[in-house]
């Protein structure tokens, strides 16, 4: 089956009404483009747990704290649509920045568990723009089910928490961070590291790794965490914003390991922010 291509909500919200009073159930993958990898593994895994997939596309205005950030973010729309096609999902949704706020918009939705930590410390605000949004495409779409990747575990942990919160009827599926064979999460952002960022750029994972190995074998959870960040940064490639291990259910710092923890690290190589997490 062709891909539909559907850019105003009225379509969208139609078309899934359609698919879902013929017996169909429908998975959404919010994605901002850029596709790799990464965004792949999520809509396998929307066919795994629904009859139809609807991809969207957009590059959310709000949850960028940075314009030329936000202005540069690498996207190709022809390229994505032939990725998403061979992917095999049945819709993508690409509303316009009028679209999703058309003028007079002022209501923000604000979750506020599992802030002023990590990302949320460093980017003030944009968690909010991220749950306003992904809360927006929840209500436009009416899916079932949505993939989120675990790569962004801390608006994961964010968006269940939205969805418990406003009782909105949609399950959360995660879903394991994708990697470059090298280690380096993939991200779309990756695209901006130059040749030689790109080769060190693995170091931040390879960090973790360590440090987890260190507190696996009963070493100090700070005392790893405090060593990775001296070593990324002593090689003047990093600038390390965190490096710390928290409950992955609680998001609440820890000084003693358990199979719950996450070890969550970031950092910036030149102009490009990375981050990572993994299990301990
Ligand atoms: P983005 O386009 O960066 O907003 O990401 C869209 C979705 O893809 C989010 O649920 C991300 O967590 C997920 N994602 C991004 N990078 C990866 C990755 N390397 N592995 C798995 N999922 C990812």
């Amino acid at each position: 089956m062709a891909l539909e291509i559907v850019r105003s909500v009225a379509e969208i919200r139609s078309r899934v009404n359609d698919y879902k009073s013929n017996g169909k159930t429908v998975c959404l993958v919010p994605t901002m483009g850029g596709l790799h990898a990464g965004h792949l593994s999520l809509i396998a895994k929307a066919k795994e747990v629904a009859d139809i997939v609807v991809v969207s596309i957009f590059v959310n205005p709000t949850q960028f704290n940075n314009p030329d950030d936000f202005e540069t973010y690498p996207g190709d729309e022809e390229k994505d649509l032939e990725s998403i096609t061979r992917e095999g999902a049945d819709l993508v949704f690409i509303p316009t920045v009028n679209e999703m706020y058309p003028e007079g918009f002022s209501t923000e939705v604000k979750v506020t568990a599992g802030i002023d930590i990590l990302c949320d410390a460093h980017r003030p605000g944009h968690f909010d723009g991220v749950a306003t949004v992904v809360t927006k495409l929840f209500l436009q779409v009416g899916a079932n089910f949505a993939c989120f990747g675990e790569k962004d575990y801390q608006q994961l942990f964010i968006i269940k928490r939205l969805v418990t919160d406003l009782n909105i009827p949609i399950i959360i599926h995660p879903a394991p961070t994708v990697r470059e064979n090298d280690g380096l999460a993939m991200s779309s952002r990756n695209a901006r590291l130059n040749k030689a960022e790109r080769k060190v750029a693995p170091q931040l994972n390879q960090a973790m790794q360590l440090a987890r190995e260190k507190i696996n074998k009963g070493g100090s959870i700070s005392k790893a965490c405090e060593k990775a960040k001296e070593q990324l940064e002593s090689k003047d490639h990093f600038k390390v914003e965190y490096f710390e291990v928290r409950c992955g259910e609680s998001m609440v710092l820890v000084d003693k390991p358990s199979s719950k923890c996450r070890l969550f690290a970031a950092a910036w190589l030149g102009d490009v922010r990375l981050i990572d997490n993994i299990k301990l």
